[in-house]
């Protein structure tokens, strides 16, 4: 090994050491934004070593700085046109497609390697070969035919998903087949694989990999429905980690394979943190489809619940001595967090104890709530996991839902065979008083209907979240 790549080896192991800083601050609120600095920190450094490695190992033929730079240049303007463009409830589909724009990237790459040494290979292959091609030649070659199974796997699956969230899918659209259908595309994407490993130039075994591969996404995905979508893009996001370990192997690049070490790593991680929170074993989300035909979970006859005014609400807090605040995904789409805040310094000021209750699913992405709240300077301290909380809302005179659905919804317990079956949910039919805030009577995003909304504990306070909150806190303001 010459002495530059010892150089940018030690670079890699400096980066992957700030990967994993990173990701260790990623994993509380007070220290995620110097997480995300140092794991970008990483990256650039990565990105760094390997164009200047390139470079000294180009001699005379250097790097194509010019097309360095275009993509640089291209990647940059996308990215940053995303970053400032896509709302904040926009993130959990920018999140997911993401997940599958690594995955395709990493596929190409693979294959491009693949197209640029077949000819040499055959040659290879054909004469006397140099000691070691045997062993290169093997890593090489599962590395191409791993991360393109995996892949333009994760690049349709998360298409799939992106659009689930977005709504845009439509869950009635009937695709052939189940579980029979997935394994048969499975083994066909596993047989073109091994069948590229004996005839790399081949562009017929080529083309089957991928075409059974991106099908493979859309027959695991589509049928997953929309409760477990967390566990899904949770997977995802390891899966793309994965594809890009593999790529690693096919370039030999050691920042890739320890980077999309620890991306496929703690995607699993969160796939199992996911699984705990909808209580559910990951076979059975892949392989059940709970859900899939979602909009069960009602009796099916006309119900209607009564609406409140906004100072009829704020008369329960009075004298209050625990209030219990739910946030969910309508929270994030009116953007209530900071009068969510508000209201609860008001509360606060008139001597009622305020917890926020954070169920592991609310929202569109892992940690959505905590993001809102923190924004809002919410203290941590206030913020309560469900395991946590859940004994207090026997105990709590008000609790107020703010455009939570599914993560209250009593039929995780009544309905055990419908979509939120067997899911966790935070106990708010236990208080006092519920006040929810929302819109209508729609289900959340699993459609499943929602019982608590007419009992007679609960008051709906029908409108846009941030609108009848700020209505909310004038009424409160006047008591
Ligand atoms: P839900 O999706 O169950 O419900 C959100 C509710 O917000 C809706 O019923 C809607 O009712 C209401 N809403 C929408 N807009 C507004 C608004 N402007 N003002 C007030 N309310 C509004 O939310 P939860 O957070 O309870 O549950 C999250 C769900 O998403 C779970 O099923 C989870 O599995 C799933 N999921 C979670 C992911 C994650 O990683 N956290 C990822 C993917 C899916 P209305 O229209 O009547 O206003």
């Amino acid at each position: 090994m010459d002495s530059i790549t010892h150089l940018a080896d030690l670079g890699y192991l400096v980066a992957a050491a700030l990967f994993i800083l990173g990701i260790k601050g990623l994993g509380s609120p007070r220290t995620a934004v110097r997480g995300n600095q140092l794991g970008a920190a990483g990256m650039f450094l990565a990105v760094l070593i390997t164009v200047v490695q390139m470079q000294a190992e180009a001699g005379d033929a250097g790097v194509q700085w010019g097309l360095v730079g275009l993509g640089l240049a291209a990647g940059g303007a996308v990215g940053l046109l995303m970053a400032k463009r896509v709302e904040m409830t926009g993130m959990p589909e920018l999140v997911a497609l993401l997940n599958g724009f690594g995955g395709a990237a990493s596929s190409l790459v693979g294959l491009a390697e693949l197209v640029r040494l077949a000819p040499e290979m055959a040659a290879a292959d054909g004469g006397d070969p140099v000691p070691g091609y045997a062993l290169w030649r093997a890593v090489f070659l599962v590395g191409v035919g791993a991360s393109s199974l995996i892949g333009w796997t994760t690049l349709t699956g998360s298409v799939v998903a992106m659009l689930k969230l977005s709504g845009k899918w439509n869950d009635k659209l009937a695709l052939p087949g189940g579980n029979a259908v997935k394994a048969l595309l499975l083994a066909g994407a596993v047989v073109s694989a091994a069948m590229l490993l004996g005839d790399p130039a081949s562009t017929t075994w080529l083309i089957a990999l991928t075409a059974t591969s991106c099908l493979l996404g859309v027959a695991f995905v589509a049928p997953i429905g929309g409760a477990d979508m967390p566990v899904v893009i949770s997977f995802l996001n390891s899966l793309s980690g994965v594809a890009a370990s593999a790529t690693g192997f096919v370039v030999g690049n050691n920042a890739l394979i320890i980077s999309g070490s620890l991306v496929g790593a703690a995607g699993l991680i969160l796939t199992g943190i996911m699984c705990k929170a909808m209580n559910r074993p990951f076979k059975d989300v892949m392989f059940k489809a709970y859900g899939a035909a979602a909009g069960s979970g009602g009796t099916g006859e006309k119900r209607t619940a009564r609406g409140y005014e906004a100072d009829e609400a704020a008369m329960t807090f009075d004298g209050a001595r625990l209030a219990i605040v739910v946030p969910g995904y309508g929270m994030a789409v009116s953007q209530a967090q900071h009068v969510v805040r508000e209201i609860a310094d008001e509360l606060e000021a008139n001597g009622t104890e305020v917890r926020y209750a954070i169920h592991p699913v609310a929202g569109r992405m892992p940690g959505h709530m905590n993001v809102l709240l923190a924004e809002a300077n919410v203290p941590y301290d206030k913020l309560y996991e469900l395991d946590d909380i859940n004994s207090a809302f026997s105990e709590c005179d008000v609790a107020l839902v703010v455009g939570a659905n599914d993560t209250v919804n009593p039929a995780a317990h009544t309905d055990p065979s419908g979509p939120l079956g067997g899911m966790p949910i935070l106990d708010v039919e236990k208080a006092r008083t519920t006040i929810i805030v929302k819109r209508s009577l729609s289900p959340g995003y699993a459609g499943v209907d929602n019982d608590l909304f007419y009992r007679s504990s609960t008051m709906m306070l029908f409108g846009d979240g941030k609108k009848k909150l700020t209505e909310l806190l004038a009424a409160l303001k006047e008591l």
